[in-house]
């Protein structure tokens, strides 16, 4: 996953999925964003092995969790393989000081990150994008309600392997990852910018000037008057990571959330863009992409009819209840048809399941021209017979009749030349 993920510029990198970025991912320098608290929490008090136990190892100046993201960083920007990467931290291991603190492997280092709201989910879904196996009644089941597709994959010699899932979708919860955006004191005073630096010049600096956010405020006063309330855009396109040239159709379909709240210079940052779901698989998922967008959609529902609660806010030093609300979704216009379930992609109303044409030979392409040329020779010459005819008067040739003119007085044009 890390490989095709730092495929796709990154965006699912620690840095990416953290959404404050208290670590570059390029330099791996401390953030000063980040409170001294939130260190000491991992590096402990200083002086012995015991008490020293956020630090890698006695007297490091580097945390156990910031070496292992800066590690992680490392291994999602060039693609490294779990393996790889297992063995890399066990020969770190061999050369830090015996009691150092640094995961022996892949899975106790994720254990790690997971403690900061780093989890994914993953969930199985239908081959054919009918349904994802989760609630009470599909988690348990193993194949498909509506196209009775066993939920496991089946191999070359026809047996099903139980356990290894046929499709597979992740979701990044973004609950915990907003939550996470107000413990940091500096991103928590951002989240309010929009609410004090609206446009005074009438022009529009940021989305928070457009109609549509204060029609927002004024239907909903009780959202709108929580500056700290999120604002969302939601961008998903499909991309080809394993373009060869050849005709290869597998994508990955990122969804991903961007914040508004934050000022124009941050707020289209990678940093603070969320990846929530990434489906991936050899077809497109076309309109089935509701199917997959599920998860998100019960979250963001969740965020707007109840909120979360208890919400720790370090700029305030304050609880409060979090509610979110989606503006807009950015797509291309197939992306757009697919997200709204519409049909945008046919002339007679209903979406084309059919084969994309063969593509023309030279050949043919050259006869189309020809073709095209002489149609557009006739057009010419017609109008240009037309215009002469007219201006000189020329009997049977001039388009300057009584119909005509009669024509122009029900159109509304021209009134001078009415009969
Ligand atoms: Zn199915």
């Amino acid at each position: 996953m890390e490989a095709a993920l730092a495929g796709e510029g990154e965006a699912g990198t620690v840095e990416g999925n953290w959404g404050q970025g208290r670590l570059s991912a390029v330099t791996g320098k401390r953030n000063p964003a980040i409170p001294d608290r939130n260190r000491a929490v991992w590096r402990g008090k200083r002086g012995s092995p015991e008490k020293d136990a956020g630090a890698g190892f006695w007297g490091s100046e580097c945390t156990k969790l910031e070496s292992v993201l800066k590690l992680h960083n490392w291994k999602a920007r060039f693609g490294v393989s779990d393996k790889a990467f297992t063995d890399l931290l066990q020969s770190i291991r061999s050369i830090l000081p015996k009691d150092n603190l640094l995961p022996s492997n892949i899975y106790e280092a994720k254990k790690t990150l997971i403690d900061l709201g780093l989890e994914y989910i993953k969930f199985h879904a239908c081959p054919n994008d009918f349904v994802l196996y989760r609630g009470p009644v599909l988690e348990s089941s193993s194949d498909c309600p509506k196209c009775h597709l066993s939920r496991w994959k089946v191999g070359k010699d026809g047996q099903v392997r139980v356990n290894v899932p046929a499709k597979v979708m992740w979701y990044f919860p973004i609950i915990p990852r907003f939550k996470r955006m107000f413990k940091s004191s500096f991103t928590a005073e951002l989240m309010s910018w929009h609410a004090n630096n609206r446009s005074k010049d009438g022009k529009m600096h940021h989305p928070s000037d457009y109609p549509s956010w204060r029609i927002v405020d004024y239907r909903w006063p009780m959202f709108g008057s929580e500056a700290r309330n999120i604002h969302l855009g939601l961008a998903a396109d499909g991309i080809n990571p394993h373009n060869n040239g050849l005709n290869n159709r597998y994508s990955y379909w990122p969804v991903m959330l961007v914040t508004y709240n934050l000022p124009p210079r941050l707020c289209m940052k990678r940093k603070f863009m969320m990846i929530t779901t990434l489906i991936s698989g050899p077809q497109a998922p076309g309109n089935d992409i509701d199917v997959y967008l599920q998860p998100l959609i019960d979250d963001l529902k969740k965020l707007w009819e109840e909120g979360e609660p208890n919400v720790y806010d370090a700029h305030t030093k304050s609880f409060f209840t979090l509610k979110a609300i989606l503006m807009w979704t950015i797509n291309d216009f197939s992306g757009y048809g697919n997200l709204s379930g519409c049909v945008n992609k046919a002339f007679n109303g209903e979406q084309e399941f059919g084969r994309v044409p063969e593509p023309l030979s030279g050949e043919e392409v050259l006869g189309q021209q020809q073709r095209l040329r002489f149609n557009v020779m006739h057009v010419e010459k017609n109008v240009c017979d037309n215009i002469i005819g007219t201006l000189l008067h020329m009997k049977f040739k001039s388009k300057d009749s009584l119909a005509l003119r009669l024509d122009l007085v029900d159109m509304g044009i021209r009134p001078d030349l009415a009969p």
